[in-house]
């Protein structure tokens, strides 16, 4: 029996969606879904359908996976605040910065001031 070589073990893994999946760079990455649980009944969810509101918010319809409970719910997703400053800013997006990634990309702008 021919012996598969990791080359072909990371690319097949790489195809592959879900958990234990490898990303561009080699690393085992966990993809997760985030969704909340049914408020009625804490049962898993499963997304319907979206409608894009704009580049910051989406709403998702919710259908509860208990049978017994049917409950159907729209959810929005929007995006609150940077963690990261992008490498590649939209000048036409606002978003409210964190304390945090505010303080990075000043340490950084010192540095690169240092270097120069
Ligand atoms: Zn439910």
């Amino acid at each position: 029996m021919a012996r598969k070589n990791s080359g072909t073990k990371r690319r097949e893994a790489y195809h592959r969606q879900g958990p234990g999946a490898l990303s561009r760079w080699g690393k085992i990455q966990t993809m997760r879904v985030i969704s909340l649980p049914c408020p009625h009944c804490q049962s898993p969810v499963r997304a319907a359908k979206s409608r894009t509101m704009s580049s910051m918010m989406k709403e998702i319809t919710y259908q509860c996976q208990n049978v017994e409970c049917g409950h159907t719910f729209v959810a929005t997703l929007e995006v609150s605040r940077t963690v990261s400053m992008s490498a590649m800013p939209n000048p036409e997006v606002r978003i409210p910065i964190s304390s945090r990634a505010f303080l990075a990309a000043k340490n950084q702008m010192t540095l690169d001031l240092a270097t120069v």
